[in-house]
């Protein structure tokens, strides 16, 4: 084959690049990451991308994660694909936190379909716990070329970005980040603009504003380089948020992503409670085998049991702000659930991430007959000897006492975490059966028509 008809496969293939644990809790961001060496992609190869960049949060319930467990692909149509690569590999080894932890991996795929292994490896990464070595085993089975850096263990969470069409529902980010020198210092936000702009592009963007506490969840605390980012439905509308918040800063620029936030993908499977491993993520319907316990903190812990008789507790904190509810549950309601299985106490428990009341127990009270005379309740004389009125003495020995539905103060329905607890994986209640198809044709008419990456290094523009 000649070098002619090499470029030409070469052009028709996509390369899809993923990669993964770069950050450390004390800095740098896999996102920022993708950001610079897309930026390269854009400017110096002029790279065809054919997808947004995919941000992919994986198991939110595995011990490993930094903060939000998040991996990121990017599927392109290039014509230099081993300097591509080459320049990926140079990003990594120079811009992962590599000194204070991180363990990056990064993997390259370049034919048009994925592997049917890499996408059930990503199926799995979502709510199980993977060993790097099966990452290798599957890597090597399916030709995909990878680098592994301190321990690599990032190599999972690359091929599970690779492995993650996105062709179900999906979200949006625009995040934009700052420059190196103002790393570290206060985001100056103004309040108020993310509340006006919040209100206006609802239901387009979620999740900007806890409207209970009156405080901004666009942006992190830390020390990493993001300045905000903004979820929503649309590219275009997450994008002119954050160009219309106004912000002070300078900024390094945006970048948008296609993503799996917001959707719940990680707590589609339903498992047995004696096949749930810890760590694991999913969701299950049970009933309530005791009366919910309120312990330290506020937090509340019942069992429940399975079809199969299967006994596990479940613990609901008090930042999720169902607690209140949880603990108006009774025995014998069914219920499903979201959760995450953790270890306490040497004990497997479910950490409730949604609570969803399918049906409630009927529960009743008895009340004694009341007085015909004087309208007071009156007083049992003893098993089976009657009631007397307290008041003026009548007797009434052939009445019985009479069952009062009790109002259980709760009604079944849904019930999620506040936006504060939220997960990035989880599902807004105004999404539910919102969730979007997948569109390919939609999705790349918007990849043509959004600015998905800032132009210029120094703005917003
Ligand atoms: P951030 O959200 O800030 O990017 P992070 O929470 O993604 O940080 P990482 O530094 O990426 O944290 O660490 C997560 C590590 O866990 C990665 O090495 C990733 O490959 C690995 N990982 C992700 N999902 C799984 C899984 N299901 N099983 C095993 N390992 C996983």
């Amino acid at each position: 084959m000649n070098n002619h008809q090499n470029n030409k496969d070469e052009e028709n293939k996509i390369l899809h690049i993923g990669f993964d644990d770069t950050d450390s809790t004390n800095g740098k961001c896999t996102t920022h990451l993708a950001y610079l060496l897309t930026n390269v992609l854009v400017k110096k190869f002029n790279a065809n991308f054919i997808d947004f960049p995919l941000l992919i949060r994986l198991n939110p319930n595995i011990p490993l994660k930094t903060r939000g467990n998040g991996a990121v692909c990017l599927r392109i149509k290039g014509k230099e694909h081993d300097k591509i690569k080459e320049e990926a590999i140079h990003f990594i080894e120079n811009y992962s936190d590599l000194e204070n932890g991180a363990n990056p991996g990064l993997a390259f795929y370049e034919e048009n379909n994925i592997p049917n292994e890499i996408i059930s490896l990503s199926n799995n990464a979502m709510d199980t716990v993977l060993s790097k070595q099966i990452a290798e085993k599957i890597a090597r089975k399916n030709s995909i070329q990878y680098h592994l850096f301190g321990k690599g263990y990032g190599l999972v969470g690359a091929l599970a970005a690779i492995g993650c069409y996105l062709d179900a529902d999906h979200t949006y980010e625009t995040i934009a980040y700052r420059k190196k020198e103002n790393i570290g210092t206060i985001r100056k936000i103004d309040k108020s603009k993310v509340k006006e702009i919040s209100d206006k592009s609802f239901p387009h963007t979620f999740n900007n504003f806890d409207y209970r506490k009156k405080r901004v969840l666009i942006a992190p605390h830390g020390p990493d380089p993001v300045f905000c980012g903004i979820r929503g439905e649309d590219p275009i509308i997450t994008t002119q948020f954050i160009k219309n918040l106004q912000i002070d800063e300078d900024l390094e620029g945006y970048m948008v992503y296609r993503s799996n936030q917001g959707t719940n993908l990680h707590l589609t499977k339903e498992r047995r409670f004696s096949g749930i491993l810890p760590f694991t993520s999913g969701h299950i319907s049970c009933q309530l085998v005791t009366k919910p316990n309120i312990i330290n903190g506020g937090h509340v812990i019942f069992y429940v049991k399975d079809d199969f008789n299967d006994v596990l507790p479940v613990a609901v904190y008090e930042p999720t702000r169902l607690t209140k509810i949880a603990a108006l549950l009774e025995i014998d309601d069914k219920i499903e659930i979201g959760y995450g299985a953790h270890i306490k106490s040497n004990k497997k428990t479910l950490n409730l991430e949604y609570l969803s009341i399918k049906e409630l127990k009927e529960a009743s009270y008895f009340k004694n007959p009341v007085c015909g005379k004087c309208n007071k309740n009156m007083k049992s004389e003893g098993k089976n000897k009657g009631f007397q009125c307290p008041r003026c003495k009548t007797k009434k020995n052939n009445e019985v006492k009479t069952a009062i539905k009790k109002d259980r103060g709760l009604t079944c329905g849904l019930y999620i975490p506040d936006p504060i607890a939220h997960r990035h994986l989880t599902k807004p209640y105004f999404r539910y059966y919102k969730e979007k198809k997948y569109d390919k044709k939609q999705i790349l008419c918007l990849l043509k028509n959004t600015q998905w990456i800032s132009k210029n290094s120094g703005g917003l523009i």
